[in-house]
């Protein structure tokens, strides 16, 4: 069969491998001049470091079979996440640890005595908290919630925690222990020589063509067999019931001498600046050593039409919104919408994989059983 897939990111690139394995001729049209979509990872011309171009990406997962699948097409170097913390003019570290908390207030609490203080902050009185900022305010107290939530939250999303729900702090976002890896998989690490040369090397088979710089056009549809849309699902259909909002990310690039930071992430929790961090991309390539160093100051804000969509925001109205697309999409013939995109989710990469591997490998059987396509493999509102 003859294939077309919108996109060369994690989605398109996996879809295209498995589908060529299974001895399918495969079109891959992506708009940009580069493949990899927002993993896309370059060296600076003037530094020699590696750039994460659209935002640090960290490959962290528990997944077994995708773990296998990266590290067939790329070396994974170590690399631990631990993020830094800028509030009230000191530095914390993150997640909020025992360090953080006897940093923040000055003490030195076991684990033990540290629950006991941090439940003793919290503030009783609420009962039922219906709102991000009255969980926060239960679990932690003032002083956490400020220092930390409030005004990163306000930086990230444009929005109070008190106008988003609950649901999104849903456990304690405290550790009582000097656990300061940022994430708690089984499995981290960075590609060796960035994720673009691993996303290459998925696309490297002789049933794959890629077209760089070339847009989709709905119209060429008909020359295929089936497309997968990774792009974006309100822009397949001319956003004709408006468009699916999102956060962008504005990356204020600086070159400099020797050492910015010290770290590779550093957070600015509180609202004595406009960005919400920094990163120092040499510290994503720790096995690496430059005398030069780059850095990202990032900036949140609302997307407009010719911005990078990069956060759905997926509250209640935006998801009556997706519905409606969703509604039109399942009424389509002969394309599935995957992807961050095309399914309007926050996905992380190990995600992307294993759903993007799912689908090639359903589609071959549905198609095996002369089965109808659907346009969703996901549950995706
Ligand atoms: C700031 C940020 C940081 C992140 N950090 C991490 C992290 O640390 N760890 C992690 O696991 N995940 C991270 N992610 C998530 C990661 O970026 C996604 O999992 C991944 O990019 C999803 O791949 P995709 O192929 O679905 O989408 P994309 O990478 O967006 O690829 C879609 C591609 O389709 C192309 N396209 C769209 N429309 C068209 C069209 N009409 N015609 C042709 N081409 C088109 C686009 O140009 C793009 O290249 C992060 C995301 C963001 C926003």
């Amino acid at each position: 069969m003859n294939f077309a897939i919108v996109g060369a990111g994690f989605s398109g690139a996996v879809i295209a491998r498995e589908l060529a394995e299974a001895g399918h001729k495969v079109t891959i049209f992506e708009s940009r001049n580069h493949i990899a979509g927002n993993c896309h990872t370059e060296r600076d011309a003037e530094s020699d470091v590696m750039l994460h171009v659209y935002g640090p990406h960290i490959f962290h997962t528990d997944n077994e079979e995708v773990w296998k699948y990266v590290n067939q097409y790329s070396a994974f170097m170590p690399y631990v996440n631990r993020v830094k913390a800028v509030t009230g003019n000191r530095v914390f570290s993150l997640p909020i640890n025992l360090l953080t908390i006897n940093q923040f207030f000055n003490k030195t609490l076991s684990p033990n005595e540290a629950k006991e203080f941090i439940a003793q902050k919290g503030d009783s009185s609420i009962t039922n908290p219906e709102t991000f900022e009255e969980q926060a305010l239960a679990f932690l107290g003032e002083e956490l919630y400020e220092g930390f939530f409030k005004y990163y939250t306000i930086k990230q999303w444009g929005m109070s925690p008190a106008e988003l729900p609950a649901s999104i702090l849903k456990r304690l976002p405290v550790r009582f222990n000097y656990d300061d890896n940022y994430f708690s998989h089984k499995y981290q690490g960075m590609p060796e020589h960035g994720y673009t040369v691993l996303v290459k090397n998925i696309l490297d088979h002789d049933n794959i063509t890629v077209h760089l710089n070339t847009e989709f056009n709905k119209s060429q549809a008909v020359e295929y067999d089936h497309v997968f849309y990774s792009g974006t699902l309100d822009g397949y259909f001319n956003y004709e019931f408006g468009r699916l909002p999102y956060r962008t990310l504005d990356f204020i690039k600086e070159n400099h001498e020797g050492d910015y930071q010290g770290c590779a992430v550093m957070n600015y929790c509180d609202n004595s600046k406009p960005f919400t961090r920094i990163t120092e991309h040499k510290y994503f390539s720790p096995w690496e050593n430059h005398e030069k160093t780059v850095i990202y100051k990032e900036y949140s804000r609302e997307c407009e039409p010719e911005d990078i969509p990069y956060y759905p925001i997926r509250q209640v109205k935006e998801k009556e919104l997706l519905q409606k697309y969703v509604e039109r999409a399942n009424q389509e013939k002969g394309i599935t919408f995957v992807g961050r995109l095309g399914t309007y989710r926050y996905l992380d990469m190990d995600v992307t994989i294993a759903e993007a591997l799912k689908v090639a490998r359903q589609f071959i059987q549905l198609t095996n059983e002369k089965k109808e396509i659907p346009s969703f493999f996901e549950q995706v509102v």
